[in-house]
């Protein structure tokens, strides 16, 4: 990473993408990280200001800076990509989603010890959106799973859980009746799993997974899985520990990481300052880990996890009244002390 002051690409994105962005920018400046924000542009912002949806100025700035943090963004049903999401991550080659996602003190939920990680491949599968239509009334819609991606994002979570002291990857799928695209998934996991004896490995189908992630989330640790699980999965997971406006994320290559967080661009609540930035804001704190300023992303999530903790300003989805400006505000007061 380069020096400091570092210079990263920001997409605030639209709906509630500016509001939590802004939160989340505020927060990193009080925590003191120099940042030189490189402003860019993708949807509706970008087409508004530039005619396109995906300016090539945006990509080339994510890969100068490699380092971006990304606000969630709507995708118009008419321009031809099915997900400008999808489309990014394939383009910069960002093949391994991460969510972790954990129990906040103070925070009701069904259970109160979550703590595991979600691992989504992110390049292809049935979400990378490849179907047409055969003849009127009938679409077909193209599930394409490789050797190779599967090979690599599994490397990515096994070397994650070495890396990070987790016990234990479950590959979750839906090889009992996808035989051929599930089985090569999980063919792969386990000649990884292999390369890594002292971590437990395990398998799961994804509907029995749904089940045992709602009754005892605790047996999880790192769940591998492919792109259009991982997308439910999360927000199942989400839904464990408060809901999603709480659980950060990063988009992986092996050179670029751009940070988002799980949830979507609500676009009902667009410019009410109602949304709770949370979630973007432990985003946030991913990403100042990733550039080696892991002392301050501890302070932002201590901070964090006071406010949630005390309980006295929330936002609207975990019962509160704050607004995302006053609950931000307190985020900060809560840095210093
Ligand atoms: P969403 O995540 O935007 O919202 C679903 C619900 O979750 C909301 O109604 C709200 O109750 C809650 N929620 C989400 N974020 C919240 C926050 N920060 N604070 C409090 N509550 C929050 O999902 P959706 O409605 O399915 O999607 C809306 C749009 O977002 C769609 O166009 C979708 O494609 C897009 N999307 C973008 C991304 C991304 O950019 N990474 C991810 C998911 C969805």
């Amino acid at each position: 990473m380069a020096n400091k002051p570092y210079k990263i690409t920001l997409i605030e994105g639209d709906g509630i993408g500016p509001e939590v962005a802004g939160a989340a920018r505020k927060v990193i400046a009080a925590a003191g990280v120099p940042i030189g924000w490189d402003i860019q542009y993708l949807g509706i912002e970008a087409q508004n200001r530039f005619g396109t949806l995906l300016p090539d100025e945006t990509l080339e700035s994510i890969r100068r800076n490699q380092v971006a943090l990304k606000g969630p963004i709507t995708t118009p049903g008419s321009e031809g990509y099915p997900s400008l999401n999808v489309a990014i991550r394939q383009q910069l080659d960002l093949y391994a989603c991460l969510r972790p996602v954990k129990s906040f003190p103070g925070v009701r939920s069904v259970h109160s010890d979550v703590d595991l990680v979600v691992v989504r491949e992110n390049t292809e599968d049935l979400y990378a959106g490849h179907e047409h239509e055969v003849v009127p009334g009938v679409i077909e819609s193209l599930k394409l799973i490789t050797r190779s991606a599967s090979t690599r994002i599994a490397r990515f979570a096994f070397k994650y859980a070495k890396d990070n002291g987790r016990k234990k990857v479950t590959s979750v799928h839906k090889a009992n009746i996808m035989k051929l695209s599930d089985g090569l998934f999980l063919d792969c996991c386990r000649q990884v799993a292999k390369e890594y004896p002292f971590i437990e490995y395990g398998e799961m189908i994804v509907d029995s997974t749904c089940q045992h992630l709602v009754l005892n989330p605790k047996q999880f640790d790192v769940l591998l899985m492919e792109n259009l699980y991982g997308d439910i999965i999360s927000d199942l997971c989400a839904g464990l520990v408060g809901g999603l406006g709480l659980v950060p994320g990063a988009n992986l290559g092996d050179t670029i990481a751009v940070f988002e967080a799980t949830h979507g661009s609500w676009p009902e609540a667009t410019g009410k300052d109602i949304a709770n930035p949370t979630a973007l804001i432990l985003t946030g704190a991913m990403m100042l880990r990733h550039i080696e300023e892991g002392e301050v992303a501890d302070r932002i999530e201590s901070a964090v996890c006071c406010v949630l903790a005390e309980g006295r300003v929330r936002t609207g989805d975990l019962g509160g009244t704050a607004s995302t400006t006053e609950y931000t505000e307190q985020i900060i007061e809560h840095l210093s002390s």
